[in-house]
């Protein structure tokens, strides 16, 4: 039996563990991602793939933002796009009430410069001729999109040599 040494350990390889571990590995660490089961197997590789920032409560908005701008490096990070793509979301309002509170969190999301773009019952119609008739407006972020789960969360943090081992097992993660 042989002794690693390593500065840190991480208990579960999904986006936050893989995540951890490739900015402890770029940082110089040595680092171990111990995962019982496959990385990216769990939440991590199965979610929808939505990467928004409207939205979000606004205290997770400055985490959301920089997360933002990583998402934009993966190519440099990972070695992989992760089928990232800047598509825009465009979140629809059933009512004038929905509406409102579209407008009121364009307002207060102000400092973070989303570039939000309203869009009243008509200008929705224009740009949007798909949408149904019950939508009474909506916002939409041009520079949110999507990416591709089952790629990001495996490879995150093989790029810069961190380790990853299944921990029910002796066994090196394979690679
Ligand atoms: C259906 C669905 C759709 C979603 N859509 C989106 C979306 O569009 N956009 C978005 O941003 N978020 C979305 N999410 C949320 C997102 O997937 C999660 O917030 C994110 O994946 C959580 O990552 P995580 O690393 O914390 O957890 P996980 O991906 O669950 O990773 C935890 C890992 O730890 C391992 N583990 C747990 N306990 C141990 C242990 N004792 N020893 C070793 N390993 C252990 C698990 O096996 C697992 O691999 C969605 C979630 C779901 C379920």
């Amino acid at each position: 039996m042989s002794t690693q040494h390593m500065d840190a350990i991480i208990i579960g390889g999904g986006i936050v563990g893989a995540s951890a571990a490739l900015w402890l590995a770029r940082a110089g660490k040595q680092v171990a991602l111990l995962e019982r089961d496959f990385c990216g197997s769990r939440s991590s590789g199965v979610n929808y793939g939505g990467v928004r920032r409207q939205g979000r409560s606004l205290v997770q908005l400055p985490l959301s933002c920089r997360a933002h701008e990583i998402w934009g490096q993966l190519p440099a990070l990972l070695g992989i796009d992760g089928e990232y793509v800047r598509s825009g979301h465009l979140k629809l309002a059933r009512s004038e009430a929905d509406f409102a509170a579209l407008q009121r969190w364009a307002q207060l999301s102000e400092p973070f410069d989303l570039g939000l773009q309203l869009l009243d019952r008509e200008q929705l119609r224009a740009r949007f001729p798909w949408v149904g008739d019950i939508a009474a407006g909506a916002s939409y972020c041009p520079e949110d999109g999507h990416a591709n789960p089952r790629l990001v969360s495996p490879l995150s943090h093989r790029r810069h040599g961190a380790m990853a081992h299944r921990c029910m097992s002796s066994a090196p993660w394979p690679a």
